[in-house]
């Protein structure tokens, strides 16, 4: 193998810078205004790697003080992997393990400096670096190789593999050295070992950085389409989204000859809530009815905020009498519900109309219509109760 280590380290510690100034940039353009953190960690960490990588270029030419050059180098690289976890447990929105990476950087400062500057051994040194090296990525693997929704599961599987296959790299360097002695290892020895194990480490380390900005990626994606598909003041669904999930359930009822039912709930005399209380207690009280028709749909169940105070539930596979059974419970679920404001109780009710799609067919518009009128019917009645589309004569 005729590739010069040399050049391996200045090729790699410029692109490491930079992918440094691409995560910069990153940063600086307001990513970390979101909810995505992680990149700064990120950027310093190929920083530090570049850094260390052009230090570790002392090796070439030994002199006074690059015996402690060489340690800087290797503390520079171990800082930047650590960054490197850090910024993947901010990513995932997790603390940090400040205490672990504390622990790392001490004891790969106790051995660089035992056996590069006062006992030099630079087997030993190049042992205890690569296993070192391995422990390190091997948190990264395990952060990463998760259970996680698709698509971000591609992206961490992705950097995951990368740092497992670092891992591996990084061992069987520590081993093929181990094995090799009491031969003297030398870094720009004539063995294959180093240049090879440098260049597949540091373009898996590229990998790991592509791995890095498609999670960065797929995350503003996912976000993107949250955002896009939520009501911002109750986190339930919004009508386009709804309407989108109707199609896809229409599609299947078709398919499998399942009824689809529709619910719709407003609540009573909600004005006078917001000019009695103001409006960000009738917001709050928006918020708890989402909270509450959420928890007690199924999963496959979708809850809408269709209008200002009006939601709409769509359940697959399900009659109008089941239907109205669940609105009942609601019904009564939201009349106990108190909200307290100052020395105040504000105590709410709804009115709800259902239907099932053997009465109306399988349109969505329809089903939202005939619930509509259900609905009114339940106003008219005196409100806080349930009718049935097949109830109106
Ligand atoms: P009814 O029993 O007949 O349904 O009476 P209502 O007062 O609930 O019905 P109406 O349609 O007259 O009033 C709806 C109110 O909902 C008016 C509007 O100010 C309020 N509203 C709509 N969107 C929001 C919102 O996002 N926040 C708050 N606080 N109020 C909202
Ligand atoms: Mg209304
Ligand atoms: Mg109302």
């Amino acid at each position: 193998m005729g590739m010069d280590i040399r050049t391996i380290m200045v090729m790699f510690s410029m692109l490491a810078f930079m992918f440094f100034m691409l995560f910069m940039f990153l940063e600086l353009a307001g990513l970390h205004v979101g909810s995505i953190r992680g990149v700064r960690q990120w950027a310093v960490a190929n920083l530090c790697i570049s850094l260390g990588l052009s230090l570790s270029y002392f090796y070439a030419y030994p002199m006074p003080g690059s015996n402690w050059a060489i340690v800087l180098g290797a503390m520079l690289i171990v800082s930047g992997i650590s960054l490197q976890f850090t910024g993947i447990q901010a990513f995932k929105e997790e603390r940090s393990d400040w205490r672990i990476v504390l622990l790392i950087i001490c004891v790969a400062l106790f051995q660089n400096v035992w056996f590069g500057v006062l006992y030099p051994d630079i087997s030993a040194r190049a042992i205890a670096n690569s296993f070192l090296f391995s422990f390190i990525y091997a948190a990264c693997a395990r952060a990463l190789l998760i259970r996680i929704e698709p698509p971000l599961r591609t992206a961490y599987w992705f950097t995951g593999l990368s740092f497992a296959v670092l891992v591996l790299v990084m061992l069987v360097r520590g081993v093929v050295i181990w094995r090799s002695l009491p031969e003297s290892y030398g870094i720009y020895v004539n063995t294959p070992l180093n240049p090879v194990s440098f260049f597949t480490a540091c373009m898996i380390q590229l990998c790991v950085t592509f791995g890095f900005l498609l999670m960065l990626n797929y995350r503003l994606i996912t976000d993107l389409q949250k955002i896009a598909s939520r009501d911002a003041l109750t986190g339930a669904l919004n009508r386009r989204r709804l309407e989108e999930e109707a199609t896809r359930l229409k599609a299947h009822c078709l398919r499998t000859g399942d009824t689809l039912a529709v619910m719709m709930i407003d609540i009573d005399h909600f004005k006078s809530i917001n000019d009695r209380y103001g409006h960000p207690v009738g917001d709050e009280v928006l918020r708890r009815l989402a909270d509450i028709g959420q928890a007690s749909i199924r999963p496959d169940d979708y809850i809408a905020r269709y209008g200002g105070e009006e939601f709409c539930i769509l359940l697959c596979s399900t009659t109008e009498n089941e239907a109205w059974e669940l609105a009942e419970r609601l019904r009564q679920d939201y009349a106990q519900f108190t909200l307290i404001v100052g020395e105040k109780s504000v105590n709410i009710t709804v009115s709800i109309g259902v239907v099932d799609s053997t009465f109306i067919g399988l349109e969505f518009a329809s089903l939202v219509s005939a619930a509509d009128q259900a609905l009114y019917r339940a106003k008219q009645a005196g409100r806080n109760q349930v009718v049935s589309y097949s109830s109106l004569s």
